[in-house]
């Protein structure tokens, strides 16, 4: 662990002590406490009013009883979450994941993360994250139908799109985003677009937002390589998952040249060398929701499927870990290090270890932190809440373009924030200085509330 500036190790030692067993949140505020030095070295008024011992507090967390029907006619008990943890730079913006794994720790982390991506995309957007413990695995239409309606009439009450605009995350996408609008809108009386993003285009959402993320992550590892004068043609990459985020990431390698040989989901990997063909992976995991398995079955010669093996032992060129939270071990770290990787992108939320992520920046491989990297799904997020205000509708080709100059400026301030602080090339000290800066000079501002 890098050293916490000593001013900040009473601040953190309580924030640890008030929040115990909460490991993921402790993970992600220790990360950013040890970029905080620098920034109160030169700056120390930023220490002042308990500024930082409000930013590591939610403004608002919301627990709640989520009670549903089954097909056979059982009543189903999940817990609902909602934190809404920082709204210095606009409403709470962030998603809601439905997962067994979710607990109030793994909701805060997310939600502490979310509002300096947020900060980072330069839009106004404030940090929020929720979801519930519910798994949607095996479930029915129906079930899902039901559980989404019970999550949104308890949840709906917190929402608006000046107060709370939630999205997805693991285990909410499309389908589900419609039937909690269809639930909000129903309940609530109000066509109130601007609710809820990741929606429909039929019904307000934005193009582009479904690709966002993982197309946004590429375009950072491609200003990322573009630093040292390279970029993804011919390069061998592999992207772990293969959900939402997983999928276009594997596209947009494709458009850039590169060639993507293996994806995962949470039983195994698959291995390809031609290239994974994106046509079947959507086929499999959009269309038939079936599991990443059924690839080698259907493609054929060429591919195979490792079941419980580590993805990160495939040799790669670049690495873009886009599954879950510490998916990526200081070992495996260890192993791409060996296998001569040079960029690593983080598409999902804290995918590596604080461990690895030292392995990675001690071996000079180019690393984009998450809040940065994946930022470009939220962007696009209010990108979408901007055209639900103005009643409009962009084309593709103009979000994407507005998307891929959004993570440009993201990358730059990041890296020139590191290069001013003395530490060029460490993305993570400049994403985490960069989105702490805007949110504590909107906190300042507002005085102590
Ligand atoms: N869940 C996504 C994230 O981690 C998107 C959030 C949103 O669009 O509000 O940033």
């Amino acid at each position: 662990m890098t050293k916490i500036d000593e001013k900040l190790e009473p601040i953190l030692a309580e924030v640890l002590r008030r929040n115990a067993g909460e490991l993921e949140f402790h993970q992600a505020v220790i990360e950013v406490m040890e970029s905080l030095g620098r920034v109160i070295a030169k700056k120390p008024h930023y220490a002042d009013h308990a500024l930082i011992e409000r930013l590591c507090e939610p403004e608002r967390q919301i627990i709640f009883r989520v009670p549903w029907v089954d097909d056979a006619g059982q009543v189903q008990i999940n817990r609902g979450f909602r934190v809404q943890f920082n709204s210095a730079l606009g409403p709470y913006k962030g998603g809601l994941r439905f997962h067994p794994s979710v607990n109030l720790g793994i909701i805060k982390f997310l939600g502490f993360e979310q509002i300096f991506k947020n900060a980072l995309t330069g839009l106004p957007i404030g940090g929020g994250k929720g979801g519930s413990d519910f798994n949607p695995r095996g479930r029915s239409e129906g079930e899902i139908m039901r559980f989404c309606q019970s999550f949104m009439t308890e949840l709906q009450r917190h929402l608006g799109e000046y107060t709370d605009v939630p999205a997805g995350d693991i285990g909410v996408g499309g389908r589900e985003i419609g039937y909690l609008f269809g639930q909000f809108k129903r309940l609530t009386n109000r066509y109130e677009a601007g609710v809820l993003t990741g929606k429909g285009l039929v019904y307000g959402g934005s193009r582009a937002r479904t690709e966002a993320t993982g197309f946004g992550a590429t375009y950072f590892v491609s200003s990322m390589l573009a630093t040292r004068s390279m970029d993804f043609e011919g390069r061998k990459c592999v992207v772990s998952g293969s959900g939402n985020v997983a999928t276009y990431t594997i596209e947009k390698i494709r458009q850039f040249g590169g060639i993507v040989i293996a994806c995962s989901d949470s039983s195994g990997y698959i291995i390809d060398e031609d290239g994974i063909d994106l046509e079947l992976l959507k086929e499999i995991k959009q269309v038939r929701r079936e599991r990443i398995s059924q690839y080698v079955q259907m493609k054929g010669a060429g591919a195979r499927y490792v079941e419980d093996g580590s993805i990160w032992d495939v040799p790669c060129e670049v690495a873009m870990p886009s599954a879950t939270q510490n998916e990526l071990t200081g070992k495996d770290a260890s192993t791409l290090v060996k296998n001569g990787v040079i960029a690593v992108g983080e598409g999902a939320n804290m995918p590596c270890t604080p461990e690895a992520v030292r392995i990675f920046q001690g071996a000079g491989v180019l690393f984009g932190p998450g809040k940065a990297a994946n930022a470009g799904g939220v962007a696009t997020s209010a990108l979408e809440m901007q055209q639900n205000a103005s009643r409009d509708s962009w084309s593709f080709e103009k979000t994407e373009e507005r998307l891929a100059g959004i993570m440009r400026n993201i990358h730059d301030n990041c890296a020139e924030t590191a290069e001013e602080y003395g530490a060029p090339g460490d993305y993570v000290l400049g994403a985490n200085i960069v989105g702490f800066e805007r949110v504590a000079a909107a906190m300042t501002a507002f005085g102590v509330i």
